[in-house]
């Protein structure tokens, strides 16, 4: 694709032609030309990009003009960028009149925003839009701000100009539009004025009746050129007002909350709070009581039964089945509501949009949205309210994307089964290999964004200054109405998946093919399907593990299981009796990293895939999904597994 940039002198061309083509840029040797220009292409290479001479109208009398004009004219140029200074508009729209004359694509670059809004000024470029019919960006780019977002705009759409307004008066029109229909080739309507201007049009047949007549014995070139100012005058009256009260406070705030150094920090802070309060403070302590409370209910239930005269095994089903599975789903909802509170205000205040756009040009490169940040950190307490918190990314697909991603970041569950295996593999290096493993699931994180990035071919828009929210104090009645149906929401579509789930898992555990009650693990009928398992999971252990696939289970019932259940089945009390002979002798660094790598990426845990099923809205997705994760786990865990065991661990 081959673009101009066309402004007037200082509007910022080169700024942004810099921006654009970074250093691949060149002096151009245009034939017979007196002033240079710079040609380039862009950092990704999909465009070819021309600084053109900076012009005020495109009347041929100096050679910027005529280099400008002719190159517009000659060379088959796919899109204009008309640059315009945003503090100089009445004097750029003129050029930008003439430039639609030319009938090439065109968008307009409204540059230097930033002055613009330190004057207290802003422009309503949906008015300017409709009037023109262009499409307009606001850019500054010295502050290189909207750039990225016009330029991805510029690669996914196809621009045509849309002129509906007509610039002159009617009769005026007709007349272009009859000499229009007498010229045969390209740029029509540019040629058609450029004729009435130069030349007699009457010589042409044009008529004209008595009235007409007599403003086209004036000066046409006179005439057309007040005729543009004229309408020029009129749009920007409606479209150029000064910054009211909220505006001029958001600005303020905005020096602080989205400073160039200051607005990551700041957020990073805001999200700690309130991570500290969800996760952290009330989401340990609701865990801890929760889980006291369906203890102390499932005794007394279960002597209450007993004493009823209740079979053994429809007592565990109760408890070790149902209340088990929904209290440990309850256990998360105080967490939630917090969560939601927090993310609600935040939402409510406008502060999530502004700062979601400022991080919107390093995430939008890996096809997620800034707001993805929000979910990946508090998914590093729990995946459930992180893939909660996804529902304030507005496009669907990047919200589903980073659904899918939030719970391949490490939860604090998954701490376990990572410090028991680093702790007897790595003695000494645990915190590094832990570490480490941080920082290589971001690292995957990153690549199966691009991959699904790739795959699905995400397509979006930009979002622009302009159409962000100015900060506001957030109304309790809406928070309120918003966090109670975001966490009935989440109860009530959890809870058939998780206590569908626990039941099948505790069938599974508590019965053999007999369907005898109460047997052994490894003579249950999840140990039976372990072995199955076990040469599924042969490629990254090394060894035909039933033992090992039956604890990998377990895990999807919540993470930290992975290590309980492990012990239960070596008959052994915590990690150091663990892999001196029995079950779990076979693992050795390599098979203990590729298991830990797996169980850190494989499905999550039947919480997270309930609250997966809630953001994605449908089981197929959500089954896609888990397969997704799945698949990058165990390609990474024989990765993993081989490149160490060919490293001799
Ligand atoms: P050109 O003549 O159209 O190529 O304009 P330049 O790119 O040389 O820019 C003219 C001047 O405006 C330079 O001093 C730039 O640093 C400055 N400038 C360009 N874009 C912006 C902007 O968005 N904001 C501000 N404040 N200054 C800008």
């Amino acid at each position: 694709m081959k673009i101009a940039l066309v402004g007037n002198q200082n509007s910022g061309k080169t700024s942004l032609f810099n921006l654009i083509t970074g250093k691949n840029q060149y002096i151009a040797n245009y034939p017979g030309a007196t002033v240079d220009f710079l040609e380039g292409v862009s950092i990704d290479k999909t465009i070819e990009v021309v600084d053109l001479p900076g012009i005020y109208s495109l009347t041929p009398h100096t050679p910027e003009t005529e280099i400008t004009t002719s190159y517009l004219l000659n060379e088959k140029v796919d899109l204009i960028i008309n640059v315009l200074d945003a503090t100089t508009l009445e004097r750029g729209l003129y050029l930008t009149t003439q430039l639609l004359d030319l009938e090439i694509p065109m968008v307009v670059a409204l540059n230097m925003i930033d002055r613009l809004h330190d004057k207290g000024m802003k422009i309503h470029t949906k008015t300017l839009e409709k009037r023109l019919g262009v499409s307009f960006f606001e850019i500054s780019a010295a502050k290189k701000t909207g750039v990225q977002e016009m330029l991805c705009d510029i690669g996914l759409n196809d621009f045509k100009n849309d002129r509906r307004f007509s610039i002159f008066k009617p009769h005026i029109e007709k007349v272009i539009d009859d000499v229009t229909r007498l010229i045969d080739f390209e740029h029509k309507r540019y040629y058609a004025i450029k004729l009435l201007e130069d030349i007699n049009p009457f010589m042409h047949g044009v008529t004209l009746k008595q009235n007409e007549l007599k403003e086209f014995n004036e000066d046409i070139y006179e005439l057309f050129a007040e005729s543009r100012y004229a309408f020029i005058e009129r749009i920007l009256s409606f479209s150029v007002s000064q910054l009211d009260k909220y505006d001029r406070r958001t600005q303020k705030i905005d020096k602080v909350l989205l400073h160039k150094w200051f607005a990551i920090p700041i957020f990073l802070l805001i999200m700690f709070v309130v991570y500290m309060f969800s996760v952290g403070f009330i989401g340990t302590r609701s865990v801890e009581y929760v889980e006291m409370f369906i203890e102390w209910s499932s005794e007394h239930l279960d002597a209450f039964l007993a004493q009823l005269g209740a079979h053994d095994w429809s007592r565990s089903l109760l408890i070790d089945g149902v209340i088990a599975g929904v209290g440990a789903m309850m256990a998360f909802v105080p967490q939630l509501i917090i969560l939601f509170i927090f993310i609600n205000i935040l939402e409510a205040t406008g502060y999530m949009t502004r700062i979601a756009f400022f991080l919107d040009k390093v995430f939008r490169k890996f096809g997620l949205s800034g707001r993805a940040l929000i979910p990946f950190i508090i998914g590093s307490g729990c995946s459930i309210p992180g893939i909660m918190a996804t529902r304030t990314i507005e496009n669907k697909k990047e919200r589903e994307f980073t659904t899918i991603l939030t719970p391949m970041v490490p939860c604090s569950a998954k701490l376990p089964v990572i410090a028991l295996f680093a702790g007897v593999f790595f003695s000494g290096y645990a915190g590094l290999v832990t570490f480490l493993l941080y920082v290589f699931s971001i690292i995957i994180i990153i690549f199966a964004a691009l991959l699904m990035k790739v795959v699905f071919k995400v397509k979006r828009s930009g979002s622009y200054l302009s159409e962000l929210p100015t900060y506001k104090l957030p109304k309790a009645r809406y928070v309120y109405r918003d966090v109670v149906n975001q966490t009935w929401d989440f109860v009530k579509n959890a809870t058939t998946i998780i206590l569908l789930s626990s039941v099948v898992v505790w069938v599974l555990v508590s019965f053999d093919f007999r369907f005898n009650y109460g047997v052994p693990v490894e003579d249950s009928i999840l140990a039976h399907f372990g072995r199955i398992l076990s040469y599924v999971f042969y490629p990254f252990l090394g060894e035909l593990s039933w033992a090992s696939s039956v604890s990998a289970i377990q895990g999807l019932v919540a993470k930290e299981q992975v290590v309980s259940s492990m012990n239960v089945i070596a008959g052994v009390e915590g990690s150091s009796g663990l892999f001196d002979g029995g079950v779990f002798a076979f693992f050795t660094a390599a098979s203990a990293l590729s298991f830990m790598i797996f169980n850190l990426f494989s499905a999550p845990c039947f919480g997270a895939i309930a609250a997966m099923r809630v953001e994605l809205g449908s089981m197929r997705k959500t089954l896609y999904a888990v397969i997704f994760q799945t698949s990058i786990a165990y390609v990474l865990a024989i990765l993993a597994f081989w490149l160490f065991r060919l490293g001799g661990l």
